[in-house]
């Protein structure tokens, strides 16, 4: 099933907890706005090459749309659209005055030359400057961008409207109105709640961690883990997977990577060995960390995870059949929506300074993101053992509470049937 019908599909389960007035679903069925561009790219050799650009704004109840923008082979209007709504649930979920948003190009960005990359993000933003905005669509990194594309966008809107406008787009260099910290926000805020919530999941010194998916997020959390005493033993990349048993050198795993280089690089290096990148999720180990991309893990390997923790930094990585298997298996899921809402959370802390004109110093945004992840933790959590009920749904049961919530604010049916 496709990640839009699993998603909705969550709505509907979370929604049978909440008594919602009928027009909640009815709007949250489908987007608000979904618009497809086609994007030109002048090549280096001089020809044109055309791209279709998406840009889906899918609820903004709770105000302007937020999120990403991913430039991948594999985007579809489908997946945009599911990302969007995925950020609606995100970004409520972590009480921010965001609703949700997600842009994107199917496109493979090793084929294009670094002018090259820069003209399709340029051309990208020209063709949908009309649907963003700071109090309307603000953008972000997501898989394929990085802060540099931020700031391409951020020029280019920026000239196209005759304002500076930094708060259109986050997670921009910080030379250029970017926020520290926004960097590793997404692992960070997941890597504060694995440590706030260790003692409840059994955690000890040294847990055994398994990576799937080495770009940001990856990078990120495994350089956390490791500083803060847990062994990473496996991490894959597009190109395969690695294993060591006794646990990497990450420092060697990052120079693997760096200018474009795979984490397979490291094969053969002592106690380290190649494993096919399938067999990733089924390492033995403690935590899985989902790093990569959606439906990852599904009915057909979900069996053989030996993890007891998995935490979802990717958006969408575990199907909702796996869900119900690993739930019979005992293994605790830190949803997508919690676990990476990280990286949102210094977005609006980025989007906030811009507006004021304001920088906060790095302990200020740690300090700020620890508090929420927090709290919105121990939200979910309680909220799951009251209802009897997954970290996944409970943690949809508090987002759909308060997008219904501001919807209902405008008058429920009930309140019009007088
Ligand atoms: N792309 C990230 C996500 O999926 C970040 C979005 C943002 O910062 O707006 O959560």
């Amino acid at each position: 099933m496709s990640l839009l019908y699993n998603t909705l599909k969550r709505v509907l389960e979370a929604a049978k907890y909440l008594e919602l007035d009928p027009t909640v679903l009815e709007k949250l069925k489908n987007a608000l706005e979904t618009t497809q561009v086609r994007v030109p790219i002048r090549m280096d050799d001089g020809s044109v090459k055309f791209r279709s650009a998406l840009r889906c704004r899918y609820d903004d109840t709770l105000g302007p749309t937020k999120g990403g923008i991913r430039f991948h082979p594999d985007v579809n209007a489908d997946e945009v659209v599911a990302l969007a709504l995925i950020m609606t649930i995100k970004n409520a979920l972590m009480d921010l005055p965001f609703g949700g948003g997600k842009g994107g190009v199917a496109v493979d960005l090793k084929s294009l030359s670094k002018r090259e990359q820069e003209r399709l993000a340029r051309a990208y933003i020209r063709a949908l400057a009309h649907v963003a905005g700071p109090t309307r669509d603000i953008s972000a990194p997501d898989v394929g961008t990085n802060e540099t594309t931020m700031a391409w966008m951020m020029d280019e809107y920026s000239t196209i409207v005759g304002k500076k406008t930094p708060a259109v787009i986050t997670g921009k260099p910080v030379a250029l109105g970017g926020s520290l910290g926004r960097d590793d926000a997404t692992a960070r805020g997941a890597y504060y709640i694995m440590q706030h919530k260790a003692h409840v999941v059994g955690l000890k010194h040294g847990a055994r961690v398994a990576i799937q998916g080495f770009g940001n997020a990856g990078q990120h959390f495994a350089q956390m883990a490791d500083a803060g005493g847990y062994k990473i033993v496996a991490v894959s990349d597009s190109k395969g997977a690695v294993h060591a048993p006794a646990g990497f050198d990450v420092g060697a795993l990052l120079a693997a990577k760096l200018h474009g280089g795979s984490v397979t690089s490291t094969a053969g290096s002592p106690g380290v060995t190649l494993i096919s990148g399938d067999a990733l999720v089924s390492v033995d180990c403690e935590v899985l960390v989902l790093a990569a991309l959606e439906n990852m893990v599904h009915k057909g390997n979900a069996k053989s995870i030996k993890a007891r923790l998995i935490v979802e930094l990717a958006n969408g990585p575990v199907t909702p059949e796996a869900d119900e298997i690993l739930n019979a298996m005992n293994v605790l899921i830190l949803p997508d929506i919690l676990a990476n809402a990280g990286g949102v959370t210094v977005s609006y802390f980025e989007w906030v300074q811009n507006r004021q004109g304001d920088r906060w110093t790095l302990d200020e945004v740690h300090a700020r993101l620890k508090t929420m992840m927090e709290k919105e933790a121990e939200a979910v959590w309680a909220s799951a053992r009251d209802k009897n009920i997954t970290l996944r749904k409970a943690a949809y049961v508090l987002a759909l509470a308060r997008i219904a919530a501001a919807m209902e604010a405008l008058g429920t049916d009930t309140f019009f049937k007088d």
